[in-house]
Formats: C-alpha cells, sequence, structure tokens
C-alpha cells in the first residue's frame, strides 16, 4: 500500500489525490469555489470525515477542504513526508534567546492514531520543536520530556517534580522556560507554579492546544510560537499562561498563572483571566503589554523554590441540602484543609456550621471562596459570613476556588500549624488577589 492509500484519505479525495499524483508531505495547490490555498498534504484520520483534504499551510495552521464536484487538486512541489519519527532538530541561533520547551504531555503533546482516530499522548517536547520550525527563528531552543501524562492524571507531586525541574534550568541561566501542558487542569499546574517559584528571574509560560497538532484547525504550532516569543522576550518574569485570546487564529494571551481558568470544554480561546486580565498579547511576533503591574524580567533575581504542597487538602462545593456529614468525612480522614466553595458572597448553610466549628477546633484549616467565580467574597454583608467568620474560615478574596486549593494546599505544605497556613492565606504571595476591587472596575474579562 502507498503513503497515500495508508493516509486515511478515501472516495473523491483520494481519487484527486491520486490523479494529481500527490503523496502524503507534498505541497499542493486545491482550488475550490474560486478560492486557492495551498499548504503540505497531511494524512487525514481514517475514521473521520473522508471528504475533506487537509493541508498545512505556512501558517503552521491546519485546514480541510471539501473534496467536492469542481474542485481541482496540483501537485506544486515535493515536500518532507510526515514522519513519527523524531525530526531533525532546526539550526540554533546563537544570537536568539535561549527557552526550554518542557514538554507533560496532553494535547499539545498528543498524535491522532490515524488507525482508530483516537488522539494518544505520544509526542516529545523536541518532536514539537521539529514540527513547528518557525520557532527556531525566535529562539535558541532545547528541549526535555518531564512526563508524558494527560493533565487530568497530573498531582502535587508533579508539581513539585515540574518546579523543581524548572528550577535547575533557571539557576543554569536560561531566558525563559515554556510547558507544554494538557489544558484540564492547565490551571491548577500554573497556580501551582506560581506559588512554587518565587522572585523569577525569566518568564515561566504554560502552553497547551485544544487540538493536536496533527490534527485540523489545531491551536497547537500558534499557542507554541506564542509561548517561546513570550518566554524568551517579554519583558516580565512570572507565571503564564498561553492560549489563543479568540477564536481566531492571530493573538496569543499570555494570562497570570494564579488568575486563569479553563472555561470552554473545546473552544480555542478556552482560558479567561478571571477577576484579572491578560499580562501580555503576542500579535504579530509582538509583544504588548496588557497590565502595567507586573513583576520585571531580571536576570539578578535570585529564584526562591518552595515546591511543597500537602494533598491532604479537599475542595467541597456547598449546594442547597447539602449534608454536613461530608465535611465530617474529611476531618475523620486525616485532611488537614477544605476549602469551601460557597453561595454568592461566601455563604454555606447553617446546618454545616457544627461540622465547621468542629473540623477548625481539629486544626483543619477551612478556607472559602465563591463558587460564583467572578467578584469576590465579601462575608460581612449577611449574618451567615459573619457567622462562618466568627467561627475561624479564612475568606480568599476574590481568588476563584481552584486556585483558592492549590494555594491551600500550598500554604499546608509550607507549615503544619493551622495559624501560620492562615497567615499565609491571607498574605498576598504572587497577585492572587487583590484586597479591594472597586464597584466601577472592569472585572470581567471581555465583557464590555
Ligand atoms: N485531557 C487532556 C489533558 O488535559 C486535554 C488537553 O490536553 O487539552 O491532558
Amino acid at each position: 500500500m502507498s503513503e497515500l492509500e495508508n493516509s486515511g484519505y478515501k472516495g473523491r479525495a483520494l481519487r484527486l489525490l491520486r490523479d494529481a499524483d500527490c503523496q502524503v508531505g507534498d505541497i499542493i495547490r486545491i482550488t475550490s469555489r474560486g478560492k486557492t490555498y495551498e499548504g503540505i498534504l497531511i494524512p487525514r484520520g481514517e475514521l473521520g470525515d473522508a471528504t475533506n483534504i487537509i493541508i498545512k499551510m505556512k501558517s503552521g495552521y491546519n485546514i480541510g477542504i471539501g473534496a467536492s464536484e469542481g474542485v481541482n487538486v496540483e501537485k506544486v512541489g515535493v515536500g518532507t513526508k510526515p514522519t513519527f519519527a523524531s525530526s531533525p532538530l532546526p539550526k540554533q541561533n546563537s544570537a536568539l534567546p535561549h527557552v526550554i520547551i518542557m514538554s507533560t504531555g496532553g494535547t499539545i503533546a498528543s498524535r491522532v492514531d490515524y488507525r482508530t482516530g483516537a488522539v494518544r499522548s505520544a509526542i516529545s517536547a523536541s518532536d514539537l520543536y521539529g514540527v513547528v520550525p518557525e520557532l527556531s527563528e525566535i529562539a535558541r531552543v532545547d528541549t526535555e520530556i518531564v512526563f508524558s501524562i494527560y493533565s487530568e492524571n497530573l498531582t502535587p507531586k508533579n508539581w513539585k517534580e515540574l518546579a523543581q525541574k524548572v528550577a535547575e534550568h533557571i539557576n543554569q541561566g536560561v531566558d525563559g522556560i515554556v510547558i507544554a501542558h494538557g489544558t484540564d487542569t492547565m490551571g491548577y499546574t500554573s497556580a501551582a507554579l506560581s506559588f512554587a517559584l518565587q522572585n523569577l528571574p525569566v518568564p515561566v509560560i504554560l502552553v497547551g492546544a485544544q487540538r493536536s497538532s496533527d490534527r485540523p484547525s489545531s491551536d497547537a504550532a500558534t499557542n507554541l510560537i506564542g509561548a517561546v516569543k513570550a518566554a524568551g522576550e517579554a519583558p516580565f518574569a512570572e507565571v503564564g499562561l498561553a492560549m489563543h485570546e479568540t477564536v481566531s487564529d492571530s493573538a496569543i494571551v499570555v494570562h497570570r498563572g494564579v488568575k486563569v481558568r479553563k472555561c470552554h470544554t473545546s473552544r480555542r480561546d478556552t482560558f479567561k483571566s478571571i477577576n484579572g486580565f491578560p499580562i501580555a498579547k503576542v500579535l504579530n511576533q509582538k509583544i504588548t503589554m496588557q497590565n502595567s503591574d507586573y513583576k520585571r524580567r531580571d536576570t539578578s533575581k535570585q529564584l526562591v523554590l518552595k515546591p511543597d504542597f500537602c494533598e491532604k487538602v479537599a475542595l467541597v462545593k456547598f449546594y442547597p441540602g447539602m449534608d454536613p456529614a461530608v465535611i465530617d468525612f474529611y476531618v475523620n480522614q486525616g485532611f488537614k484543609g477544605v476549602l469551601l466553595e460557597g453561595s454568592g458572597l461566601g455563604h454555606v448553610s447553617m446546618f454545616c456550621f457544627e461540622a465547621i466549628k468542629n473540623a477548625i477546633a481539629k486544626g483543619v484549616v477551612i478556607a472559602l471562596a465563591s463558587q460564583c467565580i467572578w467578584g469576590r467574597v465579601n462575608m460581612n454583608v449577611y449574618d451567615t459570613g459573619r457567622d462562618l467568620l466568627s467561627l475561624g474560615v479564612v475568606p480568599l478574596d476574590d481568588m476563584f476556588p481552584e486556585t483558592g486549593l492549590v494555594k491551600l494546599m500550598w500554604a499546608l505544605g509550607q507549615t503544619s500549624d493551622p495559624e501560620e497556613a492562615k497567615q499565609l492565606l491571607k498574605t498576598n504571595i504572587t497577585g492572587e488577589f487583590v484586597s479591594r476591587t472597586l464597584p466601577q472596575e472592569k472585572t470581567v474579562y471581555g465583557a464590555q
């Protein structure tokens, strides 16, 4: 069987490609409804729609063009065949900034298994670099595979190992770090690294993709290019998360690591800054700062590594009729902290008060963030909030629950003394909360 027969194309699409003598990897020109598209022919999923021909355009963006009546396919060049073996690494330009791409797995480091159409976490950081050769014009890239794990399977132990590896690279004097990561829990890891890596001299940028790099309309290449650009050259030195700003393929925004959340199951612009705004934008290879309040890049800064997290911490969402036995369960299991996701301004039912009182008496730290996501808790408005405060519940200002959870894990990883942990919760470590939000302030990113 030829490469083409093996490529997953069927019917009219296969016929058109065969008649034009095209092989996977060739540069082809497709004319459809008066429009011309040029790019590298890439394989298509065997179980996917066989009527589309998929090409990788110069921008790195994959598009599918329907092989309908009147569509014309022409071979315009013989290209290198796509291969699952590691691609040769592009040449390094010593004048460019030195960036390490560390790969942890997820869709960005995945490829489609063309036999089944399933996505497997299978490519290394150096493959990623090979797939996006444009990176060699932006930075001198070295790569490292840290894990090959979908992010739903990561644990705080992985955060610790990752933070330690990032610190090793930074201490060797790199200009920036990019971490390729699954999107599902990328916001948790970005928060964890923000607490673990303090006083950063250079940026640490997490990046993911909603579609693997060999899928039509993959966002992997553009996200990666934006992330490497920011890591190598941006004037800030914080943990950031780089993804599409909108569904269109133009701008990549870098969100602050403690203020970002995955908000959509499948859109490319799934990540949103919550109760804050992105730090920077990368558009047409140009970085513009979106925020005047940021920590500066400064290689004379000495990184402070605090990578310990306590895993005996639970996130409990309050809901009407919640049985307080849920709180007792964690206390009896020896948990050290519980982050309550309260309603509205920061409430849970009075039926939970006894369980909360008992937990606090046993030395469990109880913190509270709002399940509203946007806005801040204010536990002084209603009696319920005041009662919770007097029980010793710690309000987490404008932190949304996931960042609150990670901070509680981190605080209890630094100390086993509940009072000290509470003090850490109330201290602004890395821009995770602001202590006041003015009523007129625009805090919903993207809202008018
Ligand atoms: N489940 C995948 C992960 O988080 C999804 C993704 O990478 O976007 O690893």
